[in-house]
């Protein structure tokens, strides 16, 4: 699969290229779900020395200079994916008890809403859909418990 350019994708971005964020970029370019800042501590593990602030400070740069986007879910944990041509908008699925979120397929919808906006009355700066719900595993572990 085709992949972003983290010197390229940095540079477009006006920032400067440093260990930290070259380390969370990568993790994100890499990932093939949404992380949060935690997994993504995990991620980078040992390859780079860096701490939760400092993964929160990249985040936000990156967000600020979208490339990234965020996805807020209902316990107020954040997580983060590429907001590249990659990976354009889509809809999220959230498990409320496991709280792991899955990446939906684009339906294309979020373009028809926006067509209801007339240029110029608003720039839209981030879509947020989130289904939430059991996941699979969670879905059997809670038949289980009930029975
Ligand atoms: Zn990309
Ligand atoms: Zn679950
Ligand atoms: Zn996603």
């Amino acid at each position: 699969m085709e992949h972003c350019d983290i010197r390229t994708t940095l540079e477009n971005a006006g920032l400067s290229k440093t260990v930290q964020r070259e380390a969370v970029l990568s993790t994100l370019i890499r990932a093939d779900l949404p992380l949060c800042a935690r997994d993504i501590l995990v991620r980078i593990g040992r390859e780079c020395r860096i701490n939760k602030v400092t993964v929160y400070r990249v985040l936000d740069s990156f967000r600020t200079a979208g490339i990234v986007r965020e996805i807020p879910t209902e316990h107020g944990e954040t997580f983060y994916e590429m907001a590249c041509r990659h990976n354009p908008t889509h809809p999220h699925f959230y498990c409320r008890i496991c709280r792991s979120l899955a990446c939906l397929p684009s339906a294309g919808i979020e373009q028809k809403w926006l067509q209801g906006i007339r240029p110029g009355d608003a720039a839209i700066e981030s879509v947020v859909i989130n289904f939430t719900g059991l996941c699979k595993s969670c879905q059997k572990r809670n038949r289980t418990v009930s029975v």
